[in-house]
């Protein structure tokens, strides 16, 4: 089932990627895992999968050491100052960071484990009162604020687009997404480059992709429906 999906999303991605002119290699697919469990997470490995998101710091540091250490794992929830460093030796990008503060934590803890972290900041694109995330008008000053720091790498942005049963309806905020990376891409600011944007979801992942994602993070397309209730 989950080779199959998995099979179905790429299929769907190609498509996508065929229609923006793009090549499929430009596209990282992210598989969210959250709340599924290990079992679930080595089909999609048997399947070829290396790219897993999760949200919350617990289950990524419950599932890493049980599963192959190839894999690359994201972590793109919310997160607090006091965990970031449980990140440090087991994920290769922070999707969500949306403060100072954050930036400093993770900064501080990269230095102190000897690495540097590749890093996204979350923007709510649509200003969505429930949804974590920077203004647009936010953002440059943070960048401002943060890119001196050391054992972080700013890379580019992030958004979590409404839930709409119309994709078509987010295609404003995946572009207006690229377009702040590209006006911040211009400025030249030491340390941070704009080369990847993570947005798209089960819902909307083919309009991103064509509005230039570079991260898409699918979860209810490959695993199925979740259950918070377990
Ligand atoms: C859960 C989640 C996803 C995946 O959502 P689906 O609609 O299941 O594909 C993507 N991004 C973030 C930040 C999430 O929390």
């Amino acid at each position: 089932m989950i080779a199959q999906n998995i099979r179905s999303v790429e299929e769907r991605i190609q498509a996508a990627c065929k229609r923006a002119g793009r090549s499929r290699e430009e596209v990282t697919l992210i598989c969210v895992t959250k709340t599924m469990p290990v079992e679930d997470l080595q089909q999609a490995y048997d399947a070829g999968q290396r790219s897993f998101g999760e949200n919350r710091v617990q289950e990524i540091v419950d599932k890493v050491p049980q599963l192959p250490g190839d894999i690359q794992w994201h972590m793109i929830g919310h997160l607090q100052r006091n965990k970031a460093k449980y990140l440090m030796d087991r994920v290769v990008m922070i999707h969500s960071v949306d403060s100072a503060a954050l930036a400093q934590a993770v900064s501080k803890e990269a230095v102190k484990a000897g690495r540097v972290m590749d890093i996204l900041l979350e923007v709510n694109v649509a200003e969505e009162e429930s949804k974590f995330g920077l203004t647009c008008a936010g953002v440059l000053p943070l960048i401002r604020e943060i890119s001196p720091l050391p054992g972080i790498r700013i890379r580019g942005l992030m958004t979590v687009a409404p839930y709409t049963d119309d994709p078509e309806t987010n295609r404003v905020y995946f572009k207006k997404l690229r377009e702040l990376a590209v006006d911040i891409d211009h400025q030249s600011i030491d340390n941070v480059s704009m080369d990847f944007l993570s947005m798209g979801m089960t819902g909307d992942f083919e309009v991103a992709i064509e509005e230039g994602a570079t991260h898409i993070r699918v979860g209810t397309a490959i695993f199925g429906k979740r259950n918070y209730d377990l």
